[in-house]
Formats: structure tokens, C-alpha cells, sequence
């Protein structure tokens, strides 16, 4: 008999067990636990048929120890103010734990997407950013929305858009309102596949270290490790990209009409195209169908990566789970209940709280390049360019070497926008993971990573506090 325990109460355990170890005045954790504020409105909404529809939605801001607070904006028919209120802390802690200086928030719209046309959604869309402008729950330096699960860069350019129009043009840094926007509207290379690509470069991190690897019974680094992804969309797919990219054989994919396996490995590019002009993912030649798709989370192999909603793997199906590892890309998707079945089993699960991070840094970054009003690179890539090139000269002239064109080329490239996104996601997740193993390290090793994450990140709220002599 499974035990209800809400989401927002899922995140409060995993935070309960790490303040406890932590050590900090319990007066402290318990400011530090609590959602700030939550903003619950209804609009109407009309349809294209001239009918009118209420709309159910929510924002909540879960920490101002930092401003902004930040956090995706969902469309979802689950979605309820526990969820938001949940999603919200695990910003909290994201945000701390990979260093971005912002408090926790989250927002939610409860409906289904593809029930609503373009302009619909638009309408919704616009109307929300309103409401939330009305209560200065958005602003750059108070709230900054981004995308999440059904929702994306058309999403963000309405809120832009939007929000421009209401505070008059004369808010100069207005495009810093909301994150994941288009390149066109004040966007950043790279913020679409940041949280993927985060994800990909945490699990590489995890992978490669030789005496954990052995541990789980796996061999050091990505090649030829089998994967099953939960969930194709934004954060799914480019996790999946990256990691097939890197050597990985993708045995299983799923999405809600169910889903397909296949040992020898899947490519992923087939498998849309196929959904995309079959309407199933289902069918696809050489791999088998499971129609039940939440049973491709039990199948054979080493790295789970459920990359859709929350909840996915609970008392029920986690006795079942065959991975030795589980890589969090989505929020919540491993029940408190799981977790302990998983720890038992001896299966590492690397936690959402830091797996997925990539999209608040890439956003982060947005955040810095709308408010500087200049993109990263411009100002100094032609110099570095011109630079290395002089000292390539003068190697060739003090060695009588002479370089190939290509070398050349390589060696003299200033870093654009692209190149410092990836390069300082890269360096945050790295960074991150090490930070959250050195306190796993310190409090013992069967302290599980999802603890330690918490830890690290309650460390570091608990110092803004001390300083502001709140909590001596
Ligand atoms: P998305 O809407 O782009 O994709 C979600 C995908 O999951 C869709 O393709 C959907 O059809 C599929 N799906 C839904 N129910 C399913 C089921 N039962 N089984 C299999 N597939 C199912 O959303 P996203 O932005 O990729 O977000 C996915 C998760 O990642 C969410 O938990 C979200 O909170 C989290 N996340 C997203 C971001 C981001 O930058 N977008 C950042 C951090 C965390």
C-alpha cells in the first residue's frame, strides 16, 4: 500500500535530514524551510471559439535572501500550489549550490498545452505576466521567470514582451525580466540544451571517477554505458543528444504514449523523426514496444535518467529499478520512499537539485549579459584573436617552426558567446560536484549525494543570514 506524501513534503524531509546534520540553530533552518510567499490567481481566458475558460495558476517565492528569485514557469494539468511551493525551495537550493545569486521561485499554469492553440496560449500567456507585473511578483531585480516543463522561448518572448509594454519602454533593463528568451529578444546562446547539457556533463563527472564506478560494478567514463531516458522534450532530448554524443548507447526512450527499448542502442534523431511524422513513438523499426511506458524505468541498464515530471519512481516501482545509477534531469521524479529502496539497493542517485542546475547558471548568465547590454565576447574576441596570433608569430620566428593553416586557425579563435555559456556551465557543474562529494566525503561516505547537496547548500544560506546578524 503506497502512503500519500505530497511533493512540497518530499523536498521538507530531504531538507529536515540535511539540517540535522548540518548542525545550524534549528530557529534558523526553520526560517530557511519555509516559502515566503505564494501569489494564487485565476483569469479568464477566451477561447478561439469566443467562449470563455478560467485559468488556474500560481507564483511562489520561496527564499529572498537573494534577489531576484528565480524559477521556471510550468504548463501543466498536475500542477497545484504544493507543486509550485515545492519546485520553488528546490531553487532555493539549486541556486545555492551552484553558486547563482538568487533566492528560489517557481510559477504554474494548470493547463494542458496541446489543448490550446498558439494565440490561446499567447493570450494566457500575456495575461498571467500581467497579473504577476499587478502584484510586482516580475521585475529583474524582484522576480525572473524562465521556461520549464511546457513551456519555452515563445513563453518567455510574450513575458519580455509583455512586460515591456507595461512598465512603459523606460525600464532600461527590462529584457532582464525573464530568462530562455529568443537570441532576438535579449536571449543567450545556449540557454535552450544548458539544462540537458548540464545534466550530461554532472553524470560525465560522476562517471569518471574510478572508485565509485567500481563500486557500482560500472567501468570508468560514458562510453558504451546503457541508457534509458524518461521524457523527449526540452531537457530529455539534449541530455540524451549529449550523451550519445560522448558514447553512449541509448537501450530505451519513453515518452507519455509509451515507449521503446532496444539493447543495440536507439538513435536518437530517428526516434523524432519518427514520433514526428508517425505521431507515436511507438513502431519505431529494430526496437520493441512498451506500451506502459513508466515500465521502460525498470529496464536493463546502468545510467536512469527520468527527464519528465515528478513522482516517477516510488515505493512501488523502485524494488523493480535495474539502473546502478539514476540521473535526476527532471524535478522531484524520485519519491522520499524510493530513495531509501534505491540506497539499499546500492544504486547512486545524483539529485535534481544539482543534476539539473545547467538552466538557472545559462539563465544566470542571461541575467548578467541583459543588465551589462552587450553580449559575452564581443569586446575582447578580435583582441585574444589578434594576440595569440602575434605570439604564434613570434614562436615561428624564434623556432623557425611554421604552423598549418588549421593549426592556425584552432589555436588563434577568440572565445564567443557560445564558448564562455558552455565553458562556464561546464566549470559549474564540475565545480558543484565536487563541493557536494567533499562534503559526502567529510560526513561520511553512506551519506547519500541528495543529503550532502542539501547540506552544501543549507552551508551556504545559512552564512547570508550570520552576516546580516539575524541568526548570530
Ligand atoms: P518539456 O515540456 O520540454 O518536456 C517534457 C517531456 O516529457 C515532454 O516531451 C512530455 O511529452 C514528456 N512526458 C510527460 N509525461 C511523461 C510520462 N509520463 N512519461 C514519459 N514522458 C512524459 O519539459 P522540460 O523543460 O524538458 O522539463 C522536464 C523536467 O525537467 C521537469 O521536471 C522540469 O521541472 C525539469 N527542469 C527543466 C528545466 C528547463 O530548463 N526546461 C530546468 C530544470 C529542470
Amino acid at each position: 500500500m503506497s502512503t500519500h506524501v505530497s511533493f512540497l513534503e518530499q523536498v521538507n524531509r530531504s531538507f529536515d535530514r540535511a539540517g540535522s546534520i548540518s548542525g545550524h540553530d534549528p530557529r534558523l533552518l526553520d526560517q530557511i524551510k519555509e516559502c515566503n510567499s505564494v501569489y494564487r490567481l485565476t483569469f479568464p481566458v477566451k477561447r478561439d471559439d469566443g467562449s470563455i475558460e478560467v485559468v488556474r495558476a500560481w507564483r511562489a517565492e520561496h527564499s529572498h535572501h537573494k534577489l531576484p528569485t528565480k524559477g521556471g514557469i510550468r504548463y501543466s494539468t498536475t500542477v497545484n500550489e504544493d507543486e509550485v511551493m515545492a519546485l520553488a525551495a528546490l531553487m532555493t537550493f539549486k541556486c545555492a549550490i551552484v553558486d547563482v545569486p538568487f533566492g528560489g521561485a517557481k510559477g504554474g499554469i494548470k493547463i494542458d498545452r496541446r489543448k490550446y492553440s498558439p494565440g490561446e496560449l499567447e493570450r494566457i500567456t500575456r495575461r498571467y505576466t500581467f497579473e504577476l507585473v499587478k502584484k510586482m511578483f516580475i521585475g529583474p531585480g524582484v522576480d525572473v521567470p524562465a521556461p520549464d516543463y511546457g513551456t519555452g522561448p515563445s513563453e518567455m518572448a510574450w513575458i519580455v514582451d509583455t512586460f515591456k509594454s507595461l512598465t512603459g519602454g523606460g525600464e532600461l533593463n527590462g529584457e532582464a525580466c525573464v530568462t530562455g528568451k529568443p537570441l532576438a529578444q535579449g536571449g543567450i546562446g545556449g540557454r535552450l540544451e544548458a539544462t540537458g547539457r548540464g545534466v550530461y556533463l554532472g553524470v560525465r563527472e560522476a562517471c569518471d571517477i574510478e572508485e565509485d564506478m567500481r563500486a557500482l560494478g560500472l567501468s570508468r567514463g560514458l562510453e558504451g554505458k546503457r541508457v534509458v531516458i524518461q521524457g523527449l522534450g526540452n531537457v530529455g532530448y539534449h541530455a540524451a543528444n549529449f550523451l550519445q554524443q560522448d558514447g553512449s548507447v541509448l537501450v530505451g526512450l519513453a515518452e507519455y504514449e509509451g515507449a521503446i527499448a532496444n539493447p543495440a542502442g536507439l538513435n536518437l534523431d530517428a526516434v523524432v523523426t519518427h514520433r514526428r511524422e508517425t505521431g507515436t513513438i511507438l513502431g519505431f523499426p529494430g526496437a520493441t514496444d512498451i506500451p506502459k511506458s513508466r515500465e521502460a524505468l525498470e529496464l536493463d541498464c546502468d545510467i536512469l535518467v527520468p527527464a519528465a515530471l515528478e513522482n516517477q519512481i516510488d515505493e512501488n516501482n523502485a524494488p523493480r529499478i535495474q539502473a546502478r545509477m539514476v540521473a535526476e534531469a527532471a524535478n522531484g521524479p524520485t519519491t522520499s520512499a524510493a530513495d531509501e529502496i534505491l540506497a539499499e539497493k546500492g544504486v547512486v542517485v545524483l539529485p535534481d537539485l544539482y543534476l539539473n542546475a545547467g538552466g538557472v547558471t545559462v539563465s544566470y548568465f542571461e541575467w548578467l549579459k541583459n543588465l551589462s547590454h552587450v553580449r559575452f565576447g564581443r569586446m575582447e574576441k578580435r583582441f585574444d584573436e589578434n594576440s595569440h596570433r602575434q605570439l604564434l608569430a613570434a614562436v615561428e620566428k624564434a623556432t623557425g617552426a611554421s604552423f598549418s593553416d588549421s593549426d592556425l586557425i584552432s589555436s588563434v579563435a577568440g572565445a564567443d558567446e557560445l564558448d564562455l555559456v558552455n565553458s562556464g556551465l561546464e566549470e559549474t557543474m564540475i565545480d558543484s560536484f565536487h563541493q557536494i562529494r567533499e562534503v559526502q566525503k567529510q560526513k561520511g561516505d553512506d551519506l547519500d549525494l541528495r543529503t550532502a547537496a542539501f547540506v552544501n547548500s543549507i552551508d551556504k544560506i545559512v552564512v547570508c543570514y550570520e552576516e546580516l546578524g539575524i541568526f548570530p
